[in-house]
């Protein structure tokens, strides 16, 4: 079975420093990341709460407290991935989406997440000016 993945966790991949909401949800994140950055396991795309979520303090009965923001970022990331190469979401090698992601203007990726409370800290904005953008793309 395809590990369940918020599109927009594919760039949050990218800048991921050891720093998170939480212990718990870092020690998850790092699990999921090994998984799935790091393995290259099969993932299903989504625009809603996945296993990253999970242990997030922001994640409520009602899901995430910042939902609405969120999904505009899956979203359109979801968008750039089926304009550069992926026709079906359900089951997806990472590296079949970061080669799709490497076609996207850095500029692009930025523009997505500009407003992320993370953001500021330049370790995302750095990581999409990278030239191999992902390490085993
Ligand atoms: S700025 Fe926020 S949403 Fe964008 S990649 Fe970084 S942590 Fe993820
Ligand atoms: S802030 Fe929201 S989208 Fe991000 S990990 Fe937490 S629950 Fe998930």
């Amino acid at each position: 079975m395809p590990i369940i993945l918020r599109a927009h966790h594919l760039l949050c991949f990218l800048g991921f420093r050891g720093l998170g909401y939480s212990k718990e949800f870092v020690e998850n994140f790092k699990s999921i990341y090994k998984r799935v950055y790091l393995e290259n396991s099969h993932i299903k795309i989504v625009s809603f709460p996945d296993r990253i979520c999970r242990c997030c303090p922001n994640l409520t009965a009602a899901g995430c407290r910042f939902e609405e923001k969120v999904k505009m970022y899956d979203e359109k990331v979801m968008e750039l991935l089926k304009v550069y190469g992926l026709s079906d979401l359900e089951d997806v090698l990472p590296s079949e989406a970061y080669s799709a992601l490497k076609k996207v203007l850095p500029q692009q990726l930025e523009s997505i997440c500009r407003t992320c409370e993370w953001f500021v800290l330049g370790f995302c904005r750095e990581s999409f000016y990278r030239k191999d953008l992902w390490k085993n793309g």
